[in-house]
């Protein structure tokens, strides 16, 4: 039986956020995304009061000084912080997810290394890195069948790990990196192995940090890793526990991305009404044009569409049998929908749909990263397309 209610404790979490959003992250976000240097724009004032609010680690387990907080809480903070600033979304939406990996995968030894260190340092983020020059969408798609160039050889009792990696979330700040690579020992010659590699290990360099038109204040950079050598016990999960728990992790993924689209186009969509319900061309409220009228009665239809997927979904990654293929339709949905809401809220805008004074140019900018992170826009459909091959 599908329920879709919020607990008191979830809708307590989203309405912190809902507030933080409103009087933390919005006054500083649209200035600060227009400093010069990308390097100088990471937000580290609004992650530190973020961290004290919990944001940072509400999904760390109960036993390490979490709160152990529900997926659906994770998606709603996810969803409002967007609504304040995308980029700020993306620097806990990254943490925390990674967070969630080590709670699953990690081993004692490891849980007690990563969690006190994580739960007292409130600039302590986290960094996935997968993406290399050569290898992209494939990493999505065709996993199996290509081998990433970044890789890790045992050496005694460490690995020794090189490559290159770009397009990283928080790579220029995270204190840990989670490094998706080819193992090559004897046991996974050829394999995949994911390793956790600090960011002061010798060895390990953040060449530069992209300049990008959205979600312009979570830093993307490219990182080498030069002959680096971590601790054998490093290696998060093996193969077979990475194997079970990597639709899962997608599927967390994709309705994390789904909900923060959600958060921009809502952002957007309440701008053009408060502008529809004011602005007045031919002798009335432009919202009494039927033709404005209707792309907000558009806007708001495809606003109640991916909310409710964003509910299906998280209930489906809350279940312990889940449908997974809803998770890249959740991501595939709300992404064009959240660009063509950003786009009609700067068309009911007129011209000041494009000034910098008002923020709806930020959300069309925002909204259209939607189509390149978390995989691509193709790389989900052929998810989908792949199960229908498969005989769904
Ligand atoms: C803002 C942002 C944040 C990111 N954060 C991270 C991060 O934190 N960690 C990380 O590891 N990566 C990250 N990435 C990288 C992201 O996952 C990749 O950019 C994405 O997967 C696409 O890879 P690519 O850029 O190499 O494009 P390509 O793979 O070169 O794709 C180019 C085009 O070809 C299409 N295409 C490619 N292969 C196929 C195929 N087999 N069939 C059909 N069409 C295909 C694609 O859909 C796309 O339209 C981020 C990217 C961005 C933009």
């Amino acid at each position: 039986m599908l329920d879709f209610s919020v607990t008191e404790e979830d809708a307590a979490i989203r309405d912190l956020a809902h507030d933080f959003a409103e009087k933390e992250i919005r006054p500083i976000a649209p200035k600060q995304e227009w400093l010069q240097d990308p390097a100088e724009r990471f937000p580290w004032a609004i992650v530190e009061k973020a961290s004290k609010l919990g944001f940072r680690t509400m999904t760390v387990p109960k036993e390490f000084g979490g709160i152990d907080a529900s997926f659906t809480a994770m998606i709603l903070a996810l969803e409002e912080l967007a609504w304040g600033d995308l980029g700020v979304a993306i620097i806990f939406s990254t943490t925390l997810a990674k967070v969630k990996r080590i709670a699953r995968l990690g081993t004692t030894e490891q849980k007690e290394w990563f969690f006190p260190r994580f739960m007292e340092n409130d600039r302590y983020v986290l960094s996935g890195a997968t993406s290399e020059p050569a290898h992209g969408t494939d990493t999505f798609i065709a996993m199996d069948t290509i081998q990433l160039n970044t890789n890790a050889k045992p050496d005694g009792k460490e690995w020794v790990l090189n490559g290159t990696k770009h397009f990283i979330n928080n790579a220029n700040e995270a204190s840990l990196y989670f490094v998706t690579c080819t193992d090559l020992s004897e046991k996974n010659l050829g394999g995949r192995t994911v390793l956790m590699v600090p960011r002061d290990t010798p060895g390990v360099k953040v060449e530069r940090v992209h300049e990008k038109i959205s979600q312009r204040l979570s830093n993307n950079a490219e990182i080498t890793f030069s002959n680096c050598r971590v601790p054998i016990q490093n290696e998060l999960g093996t193969a077979a526990t990475r194997e079970a728990e990597v639709l899962h992790f997608a599927m967390e993924h994709n309705v994390q991305a789904a909900a923060m689209m959600l958060g921009v186009a809502r952002a957007a969509y309440e701008s053009a009404l408060e502008y529809a319900r004011n602005r007045v061309q031919g002798g009335k409220k432009i919202i009494e044009h039927q033709a404005i009228g209707m792309m907000l009665a558009e806007m708001v239809t495809s606003l109640e569409c991916m909310d409710a997927l964003k509910f299906r979904v998280t209930w489906e990654a809350e279940q312990s049998r889940p449908n997974y293929d809803l998770g890249p339709m959740a991501k595939y949905h709300a992404s064009e929908a959240s660009i063509k809401v950003c786009l009609k809220a700067a068309e009911v805008l007129g011209g000041s749909g494009i000034m910098m004074e008002l923020p709806v140019q930020k959300y069309v900018r925002d909204s259209l990263s939607a189509l390149h992170y978390d995989g691509t826009q193709q790389a989900a459909l052929i998810r989908v397309m792949n199960s229908l091959i498969g005989g769904r």
